[in-house]
């Protein structure tokens, strides 16, 4: 019997813990603790302890597919990648800004910095994007416009020395466990948890304070509190005068929001405001978490500053046990990011629309005619293909028939498009509607690297073969960019696409592999081989042009939709602990599965009794886009007037339900986190 214990990293949140796949010859049958690991100190949640479960399904793809006469044909890798090359070029010819394509947060930084230079250099468009849009899109425009950059202030240890940690629209305990065990490290040692959330969630029992809100009134309730800190005279008067700018402003637009006026907005009794916001005020270290419930909204972005805005007031920003820290889902959100698979900007942030920019992109990558239009989002995306607009497109490991809003539009803007090529482990919902579908390999069977929503960067190994003719994800992509005519995807390793990444991307230009290697890894940015990398970002002055923080006076917007007489409910969307995202990984772990099986709806007991539902009795939930039908799920963990279905489950998908009409001016995020909804009993 031969056994391999081989060092990796989680393949599902954004903590990125590290632990060893154990291979028992040739399949993979477990995982072990990695006690040196920093993150998760050999720790893991359930996700990670069975994530090892769908890597030998036996309904991975396994060989490229093509769609004939409605149906999928098996194909060979010359077959289906000469069909995807002509098809692409054919398109490109008449137009690249015709084409459009998904990358992947849950694939490395080596797959991700592949694809979007193959849609840069190879397709001429900047129509690139992923699934970051639709979690931390705001994040980044937030923090970049408050802090100037976009990024995670704190490391996830550094969480464990605050005086209070504030969670804001983010259930921690049970979408970042790890993160969670850092919160309680500091509660052991005296600090005080504040949950403010519409659902009394597992993070919630937990907290020392509790502030059940409104889905959607977060800067109303974030400006109240700042209301009650500067009229107590709690501000940090040092940090706002010597390191931000706009606080003025902000001080006249938050007189506008004392308790009592917040409070008809919020649904958070004045009181409560005044005590979460003393509590957070006299912390010596105050750290704010939050997640979803934050960005999801078509105020994202303003909700994400309204954050920024408390930290500095209360100068929580550049210390341990401080910060702003946007916990990122999938775990390669940042690095996604990171790499450029967003339509603005190149690796590194580099804006696209920035001319000297294309220049240096230019030379260093030996192209020409890069270029700088900014491309279109991921719902822009799909609204383009509903109009006819994009006519092409190529999704590598994502699945937006399950992750997007309104699903019967996106179906049929994909059914729309004239050609659509997947690349996935699985035959997913999206996949399904395909005319090519290459298998990739999963991330048990790739080597190198993610970006944890902390921006450490963190290699992957391969601990066991990948199923039938499976392959690298950025292997493919080199393949079908020089069966187009390119020579600048000469590449035989992960290794070798990394160094290419450091010598363009400024925040990873000191990360060799020796450095790498270490159980510690690094933190971005690091500018150079002697840098130590960066835990803590704005110690000393902020990413901004004159390093001065950003104070943004924004006043309440209501949702974009708002309940009314025939849909009276606030529905709100959101995952469990047992399963992550479009489920296309979770629901095939057996262990995993079992726990949780299917979806339901949320409803608070009084709601259910004026209904006249019972705890899983079947319901309707119906909204402007669609209905599905759902178990009902009775509790008093919800406030009245709102409903809570998880977006895992393609059966009753709550996606369905949601709608892409109206975004986020800055991130173009839609309204995940509010539709109005109506329910009845079957
Ligand atoms: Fe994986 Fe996140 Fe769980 Fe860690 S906390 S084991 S990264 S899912």
């Amino acid at each position: 019997m031969e056994i391999q214990y081989v060092p990796t990293t989680c393949p599902y949140c954004g903590c990125g813990c590290g632990f060893n796949l154990v291979n028992v010859d040739g399949k993979l049958v477990g995982v072990e603790p990695w006690k040196r690991n920093p993150v998760n100190e050999g720790k893991l949640c359930p996700k990670g302890n069975f994530s090892y479960e769908f890597v030998h399904r036996e309904d991975r793809l396994t060989t490229p597919l093509i769609k004939k006469g409605g149906e999928f044909v098996e194909a060979t890798w010359d077959e289906a990648l000469d069909l995807v090359a002509s098809k692409l070029t054919e398109m490109k010819e008449k137009n690249p800004e015709q084409l459009a394509f998904l990358s992947s947060a849950r694939c490395t930084n080596e797959d991700n910095y592949t694809f979007q230079k193959f849609v840069r250099t190879v397709i001429g468009t900047n129509n690139v994007d992923h699934c970051a849009r639709l979690c931390h899109g705001p994040s980044v425009a937030g923090l970049a416009q408050t802090f100037g950059s976009g990024a995670m202030t704190n490391s996830l240890e550094s969480c464990a020395h605050s005086d209070v940690v504030f969670l804001i629209g983010t259930n921690t305990l049970e979408q970042h466990p790890l993160m969670w065990r850092r919160a309680l490290q500091a509660k052991a040692k005296g600090a005080k948890i504040m949950v403010a959330d519409p659902r009394f969630t597992p993070s919630a029992k937990q907290a020392d304070l509790y502030i059940p809100f409104k889905s959607g009134t977060d800067v109303a309730l974030l400006n109240s509190m700042m209301n009650v800190i500067i009229a107590e005279g709690l501000e940090d008067k040092e940090f706002v005068e010597n390191r931000t700018t706009g606080y003025e402003e902000l001080k006249e637009m938050v007189k506008k929001y004392p308790p009592e006026e917040a409070e008809k907005i919020t649904g958070v009794p004045a009181d409560l405001i005044r005590e979460a916001a003393l509590m957070y005020a006299k912390a010596d270290n105050a750290s704010l978490l939050f997640s979803m419930g934050i960005t999801q909204h078509t105020v994202g972005t303003e909700n994400v500053m309204s954050t920024s805005n408390l930290a500095m007031l209360t100068g929580n920003i550049g210390r341990p046990g401080t910060g702003v820290n946007p916990l990122r889902g999938q775990n390669n959100v940042q690095g996604a990011c990171d790499m450029g698979a967003l339509p603005v900007s190149f690796p590194g942030y580099q804006a696209v629309a920035n001319e000297e920019l294309v220049e240096k992109m230019t030379c260093s990558w030996g192209c020409s005619d890069l270029s700088c239009k900014p491309g279109l989002t991921v719902v822009e995306i799909m609204h383009a293909a509903h109009a006819g607009d994009i006519k092409g497109m190529y999704i590598m490991g994502e699945n937006p028939m399950i992750s997007d809003p309104d699903l019967q539009h996106v179906g049929e803007a994909l059914n729309n498009l004239d050609f659509l090529v997947v690349q996935d482990i699985f035959l997913t919902e999206t996949a399904e509607l395909a005319d090519v579908v290459l298998p990739a390999y999963s991330w048990a069977e790739k080597d190198g690297t993610f970006t944890s929503t902390e921006r450490r960067v963190q290699y992957i190994r391969k601990a066991v073969e990948g199923p039938g003719e499976s392959r690298d994800d950025w292997a493919i992509t080199s393949d079908i960019a020089t069966r187009m005519g390119s020579d600048l995807f000469k590449f035989n390793s992960a290794q070798e696409i990394f160094e290419e990444i450091r010598s363009v991307t400024p925040q990873y230009a000191g990360m060799n592999k020796e450095r790498l290697e270490k159980p510690e890894a690094l933190h971005w940015p690091c500018p150079d081989e002697e840098h130590p990398g960066t835990p803590i970002l704005h110690a000393e002055k902020f990413s901004t042009p004159d390093g001065l923080g950003v104070f943004k006076a924004i006043e309440f917007k209501a949702p974009a939709e708002n309940p009314d007489e025939e849909y009276p409910f606030i529905l709100t969307t959101g995952r469990l602990l047992f399963h992550w995202h479009t489920g296309s990984m979770t629901r095939r772990s057996e262990t995993l599965n079992r726990e949780v099986s299917t979806g339901f709806v949320e409803i608070n007991t009084e709601d259910a009794a004026k209904l006249g539902i019972k705890n899983k009795e079947m319901v309707k939930v119906k909204t402007r886009r669609g209905e599905i039908e759902v178990p009902a799920k009775v509790t008093n963990d919800i406030i009245q007037g709102t409903v809570f279905i998880p977006f895992h489950f393609a059966e009753c998908a709550a996606n369905m339900l949601t709608s892409g009409d109206a975004l986020d001016p800055y991130a173009k995020m839609p309204e995940l986190k509010v539709s109005a909804a109506s329910i009845e009993k079957l």
